[in-house]
């Protein structure tokens, strides 16, 4: 069954539920249709692609929740600042090197100028002596889906 996004009332994106549960939204008026899928309609529901709560929804799930680590997340996280000189971050730099065992990880990974990366190298900025700007932290979902 195609799944069907939900936006919230201030248009941030939510979630995807299947087409049955977003009919019943529409049907019980708490989303509308923002962007119609093809097909036909469904009953006087026009076929939704993307649908919107009617009421803001504060989404305490995503809370408890922590986002996915991916690269691009992570850079979004960093602002695409460099965490050792500021400058514009295009590459991911583990804190401890994943040829030493670190990993993909939130708390383990930083934005990093090409330069600031190699220089680095397969080394910890202690050994490096480069020092963090900033400490490598979890991001809350609203920076991660912020646009
Ligand atoms: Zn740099």
């Amino acid at each position: 069954m195609t799944a069907v996004l939900v936006l919230n009332a201030g248009y941030e994106r939510l979630h995807y539920v299947s087409l049955r549960h977003a009919i019943r939204m529409l049907s019980r008026n708490v989303a509308v249709v923002e962007t119609v899928a093809e097909g036909r309609a469904i009953g006087p529901w026009q076929r939704p692609a993307v649908v919107r709560l009617v009421r803001y929804v504060q989404m305490r799930w995503r809370t408890r929740a922590v986002p996915a680590w991916s690269r691009k997340a992570m850079l979004k996280r960093d602002g695409h600042c460099c965490a050792y000189c500021g400058g514009v971050a295009t590459t991911v730099d583990h804190v401890l090197p994943r040829s030493r065992g670190g990993a993909d990880s939130w708390i383990n990974t930083v934005a990093a100028c090409g330069r600031c990366n190699g220089r680095k190298g397969n080394r910890t900025p202690g050994e490096a002596k480069m020092r963090l700007r900033y400490q490598p932290r979890v991001p809350s979902w609203h920076e991660i889906l912020s646009i």
